[in-house]
């Protein structure tokens, strides 16, 4: 069977190089006669998946010493709770931007634990545009700032890095994560579900400043203290390891192929063309202000949604499928992280062309 066009927004496309190796150390890795599934997580074949999985990310990331490196599961609705247990560290008061749908559910969330001030939010706009960093209004005594630099499901991105001072700056990068280079100097945290641009369902990745560990709320559980997974190299309890080995084998594939700067070249320029159709059509419409619309996620409507069901139904006989746009913003969604090849996006654009002369 050939393989589609997969524009899913996650669990999302990953790169078919990655699905092969996987393929081909299925039953038998490097000749130890068993499965990575099947491995103990303490034995040193394992370990050597581990370490070398997080030296890669290092690596390609430019992750400084002094920050660690955590493989957890929970996914990113997790660190929703986590962060305030962890990060408050005897404040009160934490500052949120809400440009959208997950701004929104970590805002929810955090108001369990503390008082939120919501310093900037887009909602006039419909989520289509991101506050300007000088009308933000952050609290005296924060215990830190969150953002969500790429919201997944209104295709908002932030295209720059807030400056935070000295309250550390906490980002959900689910969904842009390698996607570019960034400075993980200026994070306090980093957090991403590794269903959208790494790896699997069911695997983590939380990137902390070692300084912010270790002063959690009363009675966190051990579970959800970044401290204890910090001083057991995520190993505090079985760690998971099939999207651990699955994430490092992308980590390799992205050093071979350039590294993030390389990733973030490839990413504007497949985002550029897809913007330029929809623009361009007369037919197709994308909302977001200009100057933050995603390289990783761009919805579009048709002038009519009668005919987004016929839109689908072709789109998937031609070999591209899970463009339907998020229930909350219907039309379509197109998904193009990293594994997503330059040539789906090119398809893309032919086909929509193509639909347009049918039915414009
Ligand atoms: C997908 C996503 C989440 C939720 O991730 P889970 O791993 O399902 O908890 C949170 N934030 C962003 C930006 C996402 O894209």
């Amino acid at each position: 069977m050939a393989r589609v066009f997969n524009f899913s927004a996650g669990p999302a496309v990953l790169p078919e190089s990655v699905l092969q190796r996987a393929r081909d150390e299925m039953i038998d890795w490097q000749g130890c006669g068993m499965s990575v599934m099947e491995m103990s997580h303490r034995d040193k074949e394992f370990m050597s998946i581990a370490s070398q999985a997080e030296a890669d990310l290092r690596e390609i990331m430019g992750i400084p010493s002094n920050y660690k490196v955590l493989f957890l599961q929970g996914g990113a609705s997790s660190q929703f709770a986590m962060i305030p247990m962890n990060l408050l560290r005897g404040k009160k008061t934490a500052d949120y931007i809400n440009t959208g749908a997950w701004s929104k559910k970590a805002i929810s969330e955090a108001k369990k634990y503390c008082s939120v001030n919501v310093a900037a939010t887009s909602e006039a706009s419909n989520f289509t545009t991101i506050p300007a960093f000088a009308d933000w209004k952050l609290a005296k005594d924060a215990a830190y700032l969150h953002y969500t630099p790429n919201e997944t499901i209104g295709g908002v991105e932030y295209h720059w890095v807030p400056e935070s001072g000295d309250v550390p700056l906490v980002a959900d990068m689910s969904s842009t994560i390698l996607s570019r280079p960034i400075d993980v100097s200026k994070f306090g945290l980093i957090y991403a579900g590794a269903q959208k641009n790494i790896g699997p369902a069911g695997l983590t990745v939380v990137i902390i400043r070692e300084d912010l560990m270790g002063d959690v709320l009363p009675g966190t559980p051990s579970m959800l203290d970044y401290k204890i997974h910090a001083d057991n190299d995520s190993m505090y309890n079985t760690p998971p390891t099939y999207g651990w080995y699955l994430a490092g084998l992308v980590f390799q594939l992205i050093k071979q192929q350039g590294g993030l700067a390389k990733m973030a070249e490839t990413n504007k320029r497949k985002a550029d063309k897809l913007y330029a159709a929809i623009d361009n059509s007369g037919f197709y419409k994308n909302p977001v202000d200009p100057a933050c619309r995603s390289w990783m996620n761009v919805p579009f409507v048709l002038p009519n949604p009668d005919l987004d069901k016929t839109f689908l139904s072709e789109a998937k006989a031609a070999g591209m499928v899970s463009l339907k746009g998020h229930r909350s913003v219907g039309g379509m969604r197109a998904s193009i992280y990293n594994a997503m090849p330059e040539a789906g996006v090119d398809t893309l654009i032919a086909f929509m062309a193509d639909f347009q002369k049918r039915n414009g």
